[in-house]
């Protein structure tokens, strides 16, 4: 029997310590402790230190087959910054009270800690508890507060196979499927695998040697040349990092940046980036090689830095490189997520000098009509519009043809310098030159390169 039944909103803990109530810790009840130790004082709904003893196999039945489920908002910040922390609290509250609700398919189910929650299921296929679980999200996807914002979730399940004999492991690999889930505009729902736990330990690795690789100077810059379309010469490169993993091997970034973007600690590489970025063009002046811009990726997430612009500055101006030879590169979703701060961000960037360019056009959800209210320099065409373009067009490659068309000439009818990533054949490049596409970024003309190659490339160019 639990104390406080009648009242299910709100923390009674603050109301019990609260100065005019004056109660003194001493002076509570067993079951007031008790209700305190096993109770979250946001929502009155169940805490971790509940779920905990049905997940250790030291108490509970091992034959006792269940699924288990981690789940969070997506963007809970920006909801806690738009409506108020209040606010955003009534959305706890209404999940706990829709969990309380759902007791045909929940066996146990807490609020963790911020917004997460967990839930211990009956033992369903993943097809059953996915579509159970999406009526659910559906029913708590309007917020309290606002009939017309909605809420997405981000959701890990480990199936029942998976969760025996786990005990309280089993959180981390539902967290761990549930982190799989970027998207900003849906729910989703991520079913944990056993190629996910080799991927999970893969992370931990590198989490863990990520300092130590940095201090060994293990990041290193790759370049791949921008060409003209028409000069078909070197006019600019992108950098692009690789982890020279224990100076053994060399790691592609698709191998490492996800991992460190969804731990959030992807700006240390790009931070790494820039210096060494910076560093190259201060060596290639000395050395009286054409200047040209290079661009480096930003992280969407370091746009949320209020000191990123600063931070950006202090590196480049250390080594006294003018700012119209850098070139920040931000990716679509970014804009689509949130235009307001994305476009202020823009904005200093471009008052200060520095080239802007929308990364991966085509792969995300916004516009041309959106970006045009951005102060971008370029667009740059995602590699799977060039992928439609092929040698011998029929009925269906016509089409995707004539799309590339269309675009390339919206961009350029709305101001922005057109470049097309991912060229691998001459007839690509032949076609999007007569779309009027201005530069090339791809294998036709060149693969990345060590900074060295990418300098003999520049030197034999300026002959
Ligand atoms: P991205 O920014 O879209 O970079 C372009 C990627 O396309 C590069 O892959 C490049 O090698 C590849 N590419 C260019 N032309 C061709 C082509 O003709 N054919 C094929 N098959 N591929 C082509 P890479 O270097 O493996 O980088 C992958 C992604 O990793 C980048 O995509 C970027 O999102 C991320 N990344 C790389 N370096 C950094 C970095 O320093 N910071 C951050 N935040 N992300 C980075
Ligand atoms: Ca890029
Ligand atoms: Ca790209």
């Amino acid at each position: 029997m639990f104390l406080f039944k009648k009242k299910s909103r709100y923390s009674q803990l603050r109301e019990i310590f609260h100065p005019e109530n004056g109660r003194e810790f001493d002076q509570l009840t067993k079951e007031e402790l008790y209700h305190m130790v096993y109770h979250d004082s946001i929502t009155n709904f169940y805490n971790w230190n509940y779920m905990w003893k049905f997940l250790d196999t030291r108490y509970r039945d091992p034959n006792v087959r269940y699924c288990f489920v981690h789940f969070d908002i997506k963007d809970f910040k920006m909801i806690n910054e738009l409506y108020g922390h209040f606010k955003a609290n009534d959305i706890l509250i209404m999940i706990s009270e829709q969990l309380k609700k759902e007791t045909d398919w929940i066996l146990h189910a807490v609020r963790c800690d911020n917004d997460n929650f967990a839930i211990m299921t009956k033992p369903y296929s993943n097809e059953e508890l996915e579509k159970i679980l999406l009526k659910f999200f559906e029913k708590i996807s309007t917020p309290p507060c606002s009939k017309e914002f909605k809420i997405y979730y981000r959701c890990g399940v480990v199936p029942a196979d998976d969760a025996i004999d786990r005990d309280d492991r089993v959180a981390d690999l539902a967290k761990y499927a549930q982190r799989l889930g970027t998207k900003h505009n849906c729910t989703e729902i991520n079913f944990y695998t056993e190629e996910m736990y080799d991927n999970l330990i893969t992370s931990r690795r590198y989490l863990a040697e990520l300092d130590r690789a940095i201090a060994n100077d293990e990041f290193m810059v790759y370049l791949q040349p921008k060409y003209d379309i028409n000069s078909e010469k070197i006019v600019g490169a992108e950098a692009l990092c690789r982890w020279f993993y224990k100076k053994e091997k060399i790691l592609p970034p698709a191998e490492f940046i996800p991992i460190f973007e969804s731990y959030d600690v992807v700006d240390k590489i790009d931070q790494i980036m820039l210096t060494k970025v910076c560093q190259m063009h201060a060596e290639f002046a000395r050395k009286g090689l054409p200047a040209m811009p290079v661009s480096i990726n930003l992280s969407r997430k370091r746009i949320q830095n209020e000191h990123l612009i600063e931070q950006l500055c202090a590196c480049v101006d250390y080594y006294k490189v003018p700012h119209e030879l850098i070139e920040f590169e931000l990716t679509e979703t970014v804009a689509f997520y949130d235009i307001e701060p994305m476009r202020q961000f823009l904005v200093d960037l471009h008052s200060l000098g520095f080239g802007v360019s929308m990364d991966d056009f085509g792969t995300g959800y916004s516009s041309l009509s959106l970006l045009q209210s951005l102060p971008l320099d370029t667009v740059k065409l995602d590699k799977s519009f060039v992928d439609g373009i092929l040698e011998n067009q029929n009925h269906n490659t016509e089409r995707a043809a004539l799309l590339i068309k269309d675009v390339v000439s919206m961009t350029k009818h709305l101001g922005f310098c057109c470049l097309a990533e991912g060229a691998e054949e001459k007839y690509q490049v032949d076609f999007l030159r007569t779309c009027g596409c201005d530069k090339i970024q791809g294998f036709y003309y060149s693969k990345p390169l060590p900074i060295k190659k990418y300098e003999e490339k520049l030197a034999e160019q300026q002959k």
